[in-house]
């Protein structure tokens, strides 16, 4: 883990992550549909059970010929149309009608495309193709096994599925893949300000706008989301609700974790049992996110194996916080449950479009949108409750803690949003 756990008395996003991530072991596996598989994690590589192409075929549509009889006049012995092959063998001075997909017939070494012959009737009354060119060897042919082999690995072990492994996984004949079964988690917003989007607002009152986020960004993370109703602020209400959060494999509360009056998670996560093993992150924003673990004892399913704990995230309240905590440390703790081999955030380097002010304390993961020149443009309005500049965002810039001013052109590290 690189630099020091602390930063002025808050710990590092790192030392957090890495405290999240050893706190994760992988679920029980089970077999997956694969039309159920989408934004799960392989704990299986997918390994080919047949060549693909599994024959060799024609990439055009023309004529199977013998490239030594090109350019010439050929005769047309038959057809070989998709999933009908032609059942002869092609001798010199022949020709098979043939479509893209088909068999290339024994004999045939190439495929002269239609738009290179001219078709004619024989004076016998068959049909002869004159192929214009000479087509050489192993033109717009597709040979078997030229996608994959039988027997290669095609994806390994930890890999996501997203709408090309699905497409190669269906290629390969294979109906199932092997994941971990989904993470259940709970979400449970609280604050008495709080009303469900549809109802009509009292003075004081907002949207619940962290509720239905994390159900969108747990959706695309293989995870099954059970949405508490958000509830007040008074101590009966957050054990009541919290204490049923904690039945699942991972709890997320929204606000309350910070340091004011009417902030009760943390308390009463703690009169239910939860050890938090942080509190406060050298991070803006997301700085008030509590994290804890709760044991679940004994599971009889699982043959008197010990559970693994609910793992507790206190979210603070601000939307923007709720989605860089998530990208930060929630994800990563449902890939890590599901098996990735590398659960951390996946940044990439990008260079900066504009200048950035660096914050002292803390490191920032600023809203930025990708130019069409491929550069990071750091939004206005980065405040924590601007969640609505945040919905015209591409992904999080990470900006290290320190006195200085990155110029435009530095690089720096880019989080893409899923
Ligand atoms: P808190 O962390 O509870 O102090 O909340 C911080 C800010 O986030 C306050 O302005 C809250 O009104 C707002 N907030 C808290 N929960 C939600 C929520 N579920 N949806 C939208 N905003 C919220
Ligand atoms: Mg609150």
């Amino acid at each position: 883990m690189p630099g020091e756990p602390l930063i002025s008395g808050l710990i590092t996003v790192d030392a957090a992550l890495a405290t999240v991530i050893a706190q994760c072991s992988p679920l029980p596996t089970e077999e997956v549909a694969l039309a159920a598989a989408l934004g799960r994690q392989l704990v299986e590589p997918v390994v080919a059970p047949l060549d693909l192409p599994p024959f060799t075929n024609s990439a055009m549509d023309g004529f199977a010929v013998r490239a030594a009889d090109t350019p010439g006049l050929l005769r047309v012995v038959g057809e070989s149309a998709a999933g009908a092959p032609f059942t002869g063998v092609l001798g010199p001075g022949e020709a098979v009608t043939i479509s893209t997909g088909a068999v290339l017939p024994p004999g045939a070494d190439s495929v002269a495309i239609v738009e290179e012959t001219v078709v004619h009737t024989s004076p016998a009354g068959g049909l002869e193709v004159e192929v214009r060119v000479a087509v050489p060897v192993g033109d717009c042919i597709r040979r078997v096994g030229s996608d994959v082999v039988r027997g290669a690995e095609v994806l390994p072990a930890g890999t996501r599925i997203g709408a090309a492994q699905v497409g190669a996984v269906a290629a390969l004949g294979l109906g199932t893949v092997r994941c971990a079964r989904r993470p259940r988690v709970a979400v449970l917003a609280t604050g008495t300000e709080l009303r469900a989007p549809g109802q009509p607002l009292l003075p004081g009152q907002i949207y619940n706008s962290n509720g239905p986020l994390l159900e969108a960004l747990l959706a695309g993370s293989g995870a099954v989301a059970t949405v508490i109703p958000a509830v007040a602020d008074t101590r009966e209400a957050h054990l009541a609700a919290l204490e049923q959060a904690l039945e699942y494999d991972i709890a997320i509360s929204t606000g309350g974790v910070s340091v004011g009056g009417h902030d009760l998670v943390r308390e009463a996560l703690g009169e239910l049992g939860v050890t938090e093993l942080f509190w406060r992150i050298a991070m803006k924003p997301g700085k008030p996110l509590s994290f804890g673990v709760r044991g679940r004892g004994v599971d009889a399913g699982l043959e008197a194996e010990a559970v693994p704990p609910t793992l507790v995230f206190g979210i603070p309240g601000n939307p923007v916080s709720v989605l860089v905590c998530f990208e930060m440390f929630v994800r990563p703790a449902l890939a890590a449950l599901q098996g990735a081999l590398d659960p951390r955030p996946a940044f990439r380097r990008a260079t900066l479009a504009a200048a950035v002010t660096a914050n002292p304390q803390r490191e920032e993961l600023i809203r930025v949108r990708l130019t069409p020149e491929g550069l990071l443009e750091p939004l206005t309005g980065q405040q924590s409750h601007q969640l609505a500049v945040t919905a015209t965002a591409d992904g999080l810039a990470r900006i290290p803690a320190g006195e200085t001013t990155l110029q435009p052109g530095s690089e720096v590290d880019y989080l893409w949003f899923s």
